[in-house]
């Protein structure tokens, strides 16, 4: 069969050096390389034709080398709250999905690192899905250039969220959040030129604090990291003790609290962070009592910290309750009192799946997959 893979370099994977690299390849100047990046992040173009300061023998070798692909748009869904959900192909049967939450100061792309997740958190609807394969350089930044585009091309989302109590908000992305499906450091290699990229001048121009890279605590990588960026760390915690947390993200077993920790102080230390942010998903009668906020407490005190309480959002087949927003309001005052920053994240696009832990894609091509000795993914061929 022949294959329909094209064959010319997506420009929209690689890094400043490499695309100067790339553009020398083609007997160009490396500087060149910067008015490309020019074009296709701040302007938004994928066509060559159109980038009309380039001479015209350039265009004409990239157009035979090189091109601009994001990935396609399966479906759009806008919640009423205004948060926007897309549906992106990773091939003709697997898709993965990235959120646009806008809010009055800020708006917020989250994406994807993964088609499904390894890593089998008990809570998490992309876990059930099974794991099929990491995302492309190409394919992480390809979110934030399409969604950036989609956004300046949808009046409807400005009505959507000029309904919301918070009256108008924002349409533009301000900040990325690495929180969709999938486990970034388990696509380490992916995700770091991806994150260079969000960073560099040339290219989304980011300042670090407003990229942040949520982890279920791959500890290793984690050191790793620090040594490649300087992004602003989330980490799902979930549990005040390793017993509880083993249940919750079985990944804990490999690397426990107090190591998952020190790898974060060390983050912070290196990168001169401000601090870590703890996210902690509430669920009734399992991780939500106030004896819990006093050991959560106990283990972050003193360390440059805050906790995001998350109310837990349901999907079918879950055996988990989200607890009572009283259960959440004093698991927080817990922790205010006791000097640890603490907030509760505030529930978006959960009528059409789109909040925290209800992505779920289309994973259908799973592979098996080890952590451990423990098989976390089933191979299912439908
Ligand atoms: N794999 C990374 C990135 C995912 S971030 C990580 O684990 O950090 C998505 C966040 O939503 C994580 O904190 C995750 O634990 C949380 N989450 C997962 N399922 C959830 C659910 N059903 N309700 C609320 N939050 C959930």
């Amino acid at each position: 069969m022949p294959s329909a893979v094209s064959e010319r370099t997506n420009l929209l994977g690689l890094e400043r050096p490499a695309l100067e690299a790339f553009v020398a390849g083609l007997g160009s100047k490396p500087f060149r390389a910067r008015q490309l990046m020019n074009w296709i992040y701040k302007r938004g173009t994928s066509s060559f034709a159109q980038m009309t300061d380039l001479a015209k023998d350039f265009r004409a070798h990239l157009e035979a080398h090189a091109e601009v692909r994001v990935p396609e748009i399966a479906s759009v869904q806008v919640s009423a709250d205004g948060t926007r959900k897309w549906l992106l192909r990773a091939d003709a049967a697997q898709a993965f999905e990235m959120v646009f939450i806008p809010e009055p100061d800020r708006g917020t792309l989250c994406i994807s690192s993964q088609v499904g997740c390894a890593l089998d958190c008990s809570f998490c609807a992309t876990a059930q899905q099974g794991f099929n394969r990491n995302l492309s350089t190409a394919e992480i930044v390809g979110q934030v250039w399409l969604a950036t585009r989609e956004l300046e091309g949808a009046p409807e989302l400005a009505t959507a969220a000029a309904d919301t109590d918070a009256g108008r908000e924002q349409r533009r992305i301000t900040n990325v959040v690495l929180m969709g499906m999938g486990e970034p450091l388990a696509n380490f290699r992916n995700v770091v030129p991806a994150l260079r990229i969000l960073l560099d001048d040339f290219g989304f121009d980011l300042s670090r604090r407003r990229v942040t890279l949520s982890t279920s605590g791959l500890v290793p990588q984690i050191y790793k990291l620090a040594e490649e960026t300087n992004v602003a760390l989330a980490v799902s915690l979930h549990a005040p003790d390793d017993a509880l947390r083993n249940e919750l993200v079985p990944i804990n077993r490999k690397h426990p609290i107090a190591e998952l920790l020190e790898a974060c102080w060390f983050y912070l230390d290196e990168q001169n962070g401000r601090s870590v942010t703890f996210e902690y998903v509430m669920l009734e009668g399992v991780n939500d009592s106030p004896v819990q906020a006093q050991s959560l407490a106990r283990l972050l005190k003193g360390h440059p910290a805050k906790v995001n309480l998350i109310p837990f959002n349901p999907f079918p087949g879950t055996r988990y309750r989200r607890s009572s927003a009283d259960a959440i309001r004093r698991f927080r005052d817990e922790l205010l009192q006791r000097s640890v920053l603490a907030t509760i994240r505030r529930t978006r696009g959960d009528d059409i799946d789109a909040a925290c832990g209800q992505l779920a894609g289309r994973v259908i091509d799973r592979t098996t997959v080890r952590l451990g000795s423990k098989v976390i993914g089933v191979a299912v061929h439908p």
